[in-house]
């Protein structure tokens, strides 16, 4: 509102049938489909003759697996893989002829959501194969998957179990899994030697299964080479623009930018503090944006200026982005609210309704993820209700 305007003369101004929700929100993520499905085609590129598959476990970690998984499979992927059955059941009317990987497996009580739907379980311990194996000798012959352990020490078979499976004649016929895989703990990390001895582990397994197709990279592999390719890769993160790889500058589009509307701004003076604890002390006159995120919106309180324990080993917090310029939270991120010190912007560019940028296309994802001494996987999977989503439509 230009000052010379009573509210008075503002809200006559206003045409509110107008207003489009994502326009006036406090809260709004924007989720670029088109930068989606162009990162896909990327990794799909750089997996040479492997197919890339799209790991769209956590909602498509956290911006929508309904308009994420849709824009995947017309761009042309053909392999997904969620978490937990029900997070297919969501995806199959988007992606109606492509094979869906449930990374956790089957339970018992689960078998008609993975028929009913025509999702894969991905079977990882002896357990799960015993009960597999009952369930094909009512069912007959389905689809599974099988994920053997490397040395990550989380999910899958032994190798020598695996192995043991493979080399089973007495197994029956109607078990045939579709693919073998497996993941690699430090692919982040190029020069990490764990990669080379799970590459040489999997190789193993994997001839013992011929015929088999096999997978070892989510999105930080597939940088590794095409070694470590095999038929299919699995990338997730560098899908939705989050670094993929420790020292390697990010080549892909940013996707989703997050955005909060400044409730308020406030000037203060000099010596006063600001937020929760009082821990924030200003050293100069200052003026503050009041934004309309908090914690739990997964803006989280790690980001806070100060007046938390992470500031001792990591010494500044986030910035937000506004009238081109990088604006630092200042004292703690509260629930739903959050303070920011635009001080440096001469006052005629920033004013009450305008967004600040929280991560997205000038604020780096892995950038404000490191300030909270966490990473971007994590920033995007807690985004929590309150955003007002818009999606970019790629163009067909
Ligand atoms: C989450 C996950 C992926 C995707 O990992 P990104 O690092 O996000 O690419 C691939 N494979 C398995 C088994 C996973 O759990």
């Amino acid at each position: 509102m230009p000052n010379d305007m009573t509210i008075e003369d503002t809200v006559q101004e206003l045409d509110f049938t107008e207003l489009d929700p994502f326009d006036v929100a406090p809260l709004r993520l924007t989720v670029d489909l088109q930068a989606l499905t162009d990162n896909w085609r990327d990794l799909s590129a750089r997996s040479g003759r492997a197919r890339a598959g799209a790991v769209v476990k956590a909602d498509a970690y956290g911006l929508g697996i309904e308009d994420c998984g849709t824009a995947l499979y017309h761009a042309g992927a053909r392999d997904f893989f969620v978490a937990v059955a029900s997070e297919g059941a969501t995806l199959r009317p988007y992606a109606p002829e492509a094979r869906i990987f449930v990374l956790s497996g089957i339970w018992p009580g689960q078998e008609s959501l993975f028929f009913d739907h025509d999702l894969v379980p991905v079977l990882a311990s002896e357990e799960q194969l015993a009960f597999w194996m009952s369930v094909l000798s009512e069912r007959g012959p389905y689809p599974c998957a099988l994920q053997v352990d490397t040395g990550f020490n989380r999910l899958g078979l032994s190798v020598d179990e695996a192995i043991a499976l493979a080399q089973d004649v007495s197994r029956p016929a109607s078990f045939s899994p579709v693919l073998i895989l497996s993941h690699l703990h430090s692919g982040d990390t190029a020069t990490a030697e764990s990669n080379q001895a799970q590459l040489s582990t999997f190789g193993e397994v994997s001839r013992a299964f011929e015929g088999v197709e096999a997978s070892l990279s989510a999105s930080a592999g597939i940088f590794l080479g095409q070694d470590y390719h095999f038929d299919l890769t699995r990338p997730g993160i560098a899908l939705y623009g989050g670094e993929a790889m420790n020292a390697l500058a990010n080549p892909l589009r940013p996707v989703a930018t997050a955005e909060a509307r400044i409730v308020q701004i406030r000037d203060a003076k000099a010596g006063e503090t600001v937020s929760y604890g009082g821990t924030h002390q200003l050293s100069r006159d200052s003026r503050l944006a009041v934004a309309a995120v908090g914690y739990a919106d997964g803006y989280l309180r790690n980001l806070s200026g100060s007046g938390i324990a992470l500031r001792e080993t990591v010494p500044l917090g986030a910035f937000g982005f506004v009238a081109g310029e990088r604006v630092p939270v200042v004292g703690r991120v509260t629930m739903d609210l959050t303070i920011f010190d635009v001080t440096d912007i001469p006052a005629r560019d920033i004013q009450a309704g305008d967004y600040i940028e929280l991560f997205g296309q000038n604020m780096p994802l892995d950038e404000v993820a490191r300030a909270a001494g966490t990473i971007g996987y994590e920033l995007l999977t807690g985004l929590g209700l309150r955003y007002e989503r818009r999606y970019i439509d790629p163009e067909i």
